[in-house]
């Protein structure tokens, strides 16, 4: 059986388009936090759309499952081949075309398998800004941006991914080609196709290309790392600057002590701007497309007022671009940082802004009464209100025994962010490894809405099997 498909499969693809077992298939199959071990039936690579629509029909005729790959940086087990069922991984790194740049309606038009950071430098040739910014950006592909609804640094401005979409063109369930790429703002001719297929990870059809928005390239940029004494200060800084200027915020991004020591420790030669001992440690990235020296001024007096309130012990606005590059790699280094540290527990959750003060102060008390000495490093995107809420091992516990507490620790984060209306995925989406806290905690009308979605698209149940939702193909009572 799985011989006649891969024959019909060999007659479909081209050459390059197919990798079989035995071949090397580390990079599609390797996850990236080794969580979950791929098993997939063989690797296929389309060339272009018809030849993804032809696949698919092929899978169908098989019922094969497909799990539609971009950059594979994906950190819930999205991309990977590891279902009961027998299961295809379909990259999409071939589809790489940019397809058009329309300056006058400030959008750029390129296939799925274009990285993320490629594209924004297509745009940046042409003068335009793709405003999102992700550390896996060199890896990372459009498609498994969307589907996954990215968020970045630059959230609190200019939104998740799905805010960037104007249009797609998808292959959908069944093998057709739906051909939605447009530059229009404003299309309200029925449901909204494309929103749906953002952040569905693949489970209701495969991207495969996408018309995003563009924005103008920033001419003024104040970049300042602040010492603060608490969440609640940072809080209050944050209320200030966007009130004065709101719509210049790219960054507000909070930082604890331990973050700067592992992140200093890990950057031999990097130097913390302020006191690297300071509670709690804020970077501020603000711009605008307008020219002049205004927005220094309107930054300045912000955080001359929140010093004299005490909410800021200490400020440095950086003096040059190279200078803003140091602070933010400082930022971009925790992740790997941490590594340092031992076994690191991540919690990517967000939390309505108004509450992360008491939410930290709460969450970490309750934590530290039921792990002494565990080790809190919760930083992140305070200004959307996403945090990394990232533990690690107390110094003089064993990882394994660390990390034998992992439900248990799990279960105490996750119920603390839902008992204040926050979510327990903000940027990384469902996958398969927060797929048993989707179904407890997803509103119940919610959560039978999306199975009846994913029959209605998917009636096979093929596309991306047991990732973000179980569904059950057999029991009518579901139907
Ligand atoms: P993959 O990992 O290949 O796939 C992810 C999911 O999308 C899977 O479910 C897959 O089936 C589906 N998919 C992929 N391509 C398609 C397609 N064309 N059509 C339909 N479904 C598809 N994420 C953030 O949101 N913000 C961050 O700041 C961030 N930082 C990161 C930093 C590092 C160092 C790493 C390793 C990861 C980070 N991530 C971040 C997670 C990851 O990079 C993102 O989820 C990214 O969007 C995944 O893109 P990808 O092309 O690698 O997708």
């Amino acid at each position: 059986m799985t011989r006649d498909f891969l024959a019909d499969l060999a007659g479909v693809l081209d050459a390059p388009g197919l990798l079989l077992p035995g071949q090397d298939l580390t990079r599609y199959e390797r996850e990236w936090r080794g969580r979950y071990e791929s098993r997939a039936l063989a690797v296929a690579r389309p060339a272009d759309v018809a030849m993804l629509s032809a696949l698919v029909e092929c899978c169908l005729r098989h019922g094969v499952a497909m799990v539609p790959q971009g950059g594979n940086t994906g950190l819930v087990g999205g991309a990977v081949a590891c279902g009961e069922r027998r299961e295809l991984l379909i990259s999409l790194e071939r589809l790489r075309a940019v397809r058009k740049l329309d300056s006058d309606s400030a959008c750029l038009t390129v296939e799925a398998g274009c990285t993320l950071g490629a594209t924004t430098r297509v745009a940046a040739a042409q003068g335009w800004r793709l405003p999102l910014a992700l550390a896996s950006g060199d890896s990372a592909t459009i498609g498994g941006v969307l589907a996954t609804n990215a968020g970045g640094n630059e959230t609190i401005r200019f939104g998740n991914a799905r805010h960037m979409v104007l249009g797609l063109e998808a292959v959908l369930a069944d093998g057709s080609i739906w051909r939605g790429l447009s530059p229009l703002r404003k299309d309200n001719a029925g449901y909204d196709l494309a929103q749906l297929l953002v952040g569905s990870e693949g489970t209701l059809g495969i991207i495969t290309a996408a018309s995003l928005a563009l924005k103008p390239l920033p001419r003024q940029r104040e970049v300042a790392w602040l010492a603060v004494p608490s969440p609640a200060s940072a809080l209050a800084v944050l209320r200030r600057v966007r009130q004065a200027v709101g719509e210049t915020i790219t960054a507000f991004e909070v930082m604890p002590a331990l973050a700067i020591e592992f992140a200093l420790a890990h950057r031999p030669g990097a130097r913390c701007p302020v006191d690297p001992q300071a509670p709690w440690h804020v970077l501020l990235d603000c711009d605008c497309a307008a020219a002049g020296q205004w927005l220094g001024e309107a930054v300045l007096e912000c955080l001359e007022a929140e010093c004299a309130a005490e909410n800021v012990t200490d400020v440095v606005v950086a003096q040059s671009q190279a200078q803003a590059d140091a602070f933010w790699q400082i930022r971009e280094s925790i992740s790997d940082a941490q590594k340092a540290g031992g076994v690191s527990l991540k919690h990517d959750i967000s939390v309505p802004i108004a509450a992360i003060p008491g939410f930290i102060d709460q969450t970490l008390a309750r934590l530290r009464d039921r792990v002494p000495g565990i080790r809190p490093c919760v930083f992140g995107h305070f200004g959307d209100g996403n945090l990394h809420f990232n533990l690690t091992q107390p110094r003089e516990m064993a990882a394994e025994a660390f990390r034998a507490r992992e439900e248990e620790i799990n279960e105490l984060v996750f119920s603390s962010v839902l008992a204040v209306g926050g979510s327990i995925a903000a940027e990384h989406g469902i996958g398969l490894l927060r797929k048993g806290w989707m179904a407890k905690s997803a509103d119940p009308a919610a959560l039978f809405a999306m199975q009846r979605i994913k029959r209605a698209l998917d009636p096979l149940g093929l596309m991306n099997p047991g990732k973000v939702l179980e569904v059950d193909y057999y029991s009518s009572a579901s139907a």
